[in-house]
Formats: C-alpha cells, structure tokens, sequence
C-alpha cells in the first residue's frame, strides 16, 4: 500500500452499493483516478464539504500495486461549489468541463496545467455565472493545454505564411480537425468551409485568458459556428460520446443562446 496526497478536483461520483461511492478525481499531482469512498453515503465526516460534481479539495488516498481502485480515505473540500448547483446553465457548463477533462486526459497522465485551467474556469463560472465565450475560451485552451490545439493562424499543412489575416480573406481556408485545423484552400483534400470571421474568432478566443473573456463578445452564428468547429476536435481525441453535450446545445437552441 502506498498513500497519496493531492488536492484534486471531483469529475465524477456514482454510488456504489448500500454506502460506498465511486469517485473520479483529477488530482493536480496525480492525473485522474478512481477511487472507493468507503461510507460516504452514510459518513460526511472523512468527506467534510461532501464529495460533489466539481468540488475541489484534499484528497487522501491508499493504493495498492495493481489495483484499478484506490481507497479514498478523506477528502477535505477547499472549494466546494456549491453555488454551481444555483442555475441549470453554470451547472451544465461545470458537467460539460469536467467531462471534456476527463475523457480527454488519459488515466494518471499528471497535467498540472490543466488542473488550473479547470480550476480557474470552475472559480469563474461560479462568480461571474456562464458565458459562451468563457466555455470557447476554455475548450480550445484545453485542447492546447494537451497538445491538441487546433492550427489556426496558417495552413496546417502547408504551414503557409502568405495566409496572415490580411491575406484570409482572399486564399480561403477549410476546416479539416483530420489535418489538424485550419487548412489552405490551395491543400484542401476535404474538411468544409471555414468562414473567416470563424478563423479570427479562433484565433481570438487561443488568445483570450479565461478572465478576460466576456459575455456577448461573439455573435451567435460566430459562437456556434467556433462551438461546432472545436467539438469536431474534441471528438477526435475522444471514444465515445460526450453525454453533456446535448445538454449544452439544448441550453445554446434556448433563449440568450449562452452556450
Ligand atoms: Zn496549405
């Protein structure tokens, strides 16, 4: 047995028998892992502030060479979130983050970087409330983060420096995630029409710090149309379907489109 000390965030919680759950945590010095909650659903004492969706805190655990589950023997909530529970819309942009974390990074792969990230987005969704151009912001920041980030400011194949943002305009890019990104028409095999206004809002939103990105920056169509383009990127890197993101495009489909 060996024991572990990190403080992590809470991606998952299914429960587990009579009295146990099942955690998943992305700690910020261990990757994501699983781990037995022996008793939380009776005990809160071991779990003070209660191992909810996205509450961040210490987490204790015991492990043993092999074992798919470690044990989790306390965890000691430093943030618990609570007000993400307060409107339907930060509670799906919290579900949808911390899905996108955890299917996107590998079991005890140890990224830092993106545990602040989360973190950050989390501290923000539950202060300032959601914002479509926050999740965009986070979404492709995550994917760069991870060495997914799609190529935006050339050719991704090419690599052509002639297409700066005056030249956009005229040469015309394709969006091909196959590729890697934004691709010159001139290198195009496939992918589909890639509005420039879509390409500068990319560009834009890579540049953007979670802090400074702000509701209402985007039109609609240009936020749903950046929404599409990065979704295709993640679903690249992902098996299987993301379960909140039809929660999101329903929220996107209603009043105010903050998706
Ligand atoms: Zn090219």
């Amino acid at each position: 047995m060996s024991s572990l000390v990190t403080i992590a965030v809470v991606l998952r919680v299914v429960n587990y028998g009579e009295s146990d759950r099942i955690v998943t945590l992305f700690g910020r010095d261990t990757g994501r892992l699983s781990a037995l909650a022996r008793g939380a659903r009776k005990s809160q004492r071991r779990f003070a502030g209660g191992l909810s969706l996205c509450s961040v805190g210490s987490a204790a655990m015991r492990e043993r060479p092999g074992a798919e589950l470690a044990t989790l023997e306390r965890f000691d909530a430093t943030e618990s979130h609570a007000a993400l529970g307060a409107d339907v819309a930060r509670m799906a942009h919290a579900a949808y983050a911390a899905e996108l974390v955890s299917k996107l990074c590998a079991p005890r792969q140890v990224e830092p970087a993106v545990f602040d990230w989360l973190t950050a987005f989390l501290r923000l969704l539950e202060d300032e409330g959601a914002s479509a151009e926050r999740l965009r912001v986070f979404e492709i920041g995550l994917l760069s983060h991870l060495g997914f980030g799609p190529v935006l400011a050339s050719c991704a194949v090419c690599n052509g420096d002639s297409f700066g943002a005056r030249a956009a305009a005229d040469v015309g890019f394709r969006w091909d995630p196959d590729r890697g990104g934004a691709v010159c028409t001139a290198c195009a095999r496939g992918g589909r029409p890639l509005q420039p206004a879509v390409r500068e809002a990319l560009i834009r939103l890579a540049g953007t710090p979670l802090a400074a990105a702000r509701a209402g920056a985007l039109p609609v169509d240009v936020n749903r149309d950046c929404r599409e383009a990065l979704l295709e990127i993640i679903n690249h890197h992902v098996t299987g379907p993301l379960k909140s993101v039809e929660f999101i495009a329903k929220l996107a489909a209603g009043p105010g489109g903050g998706a």
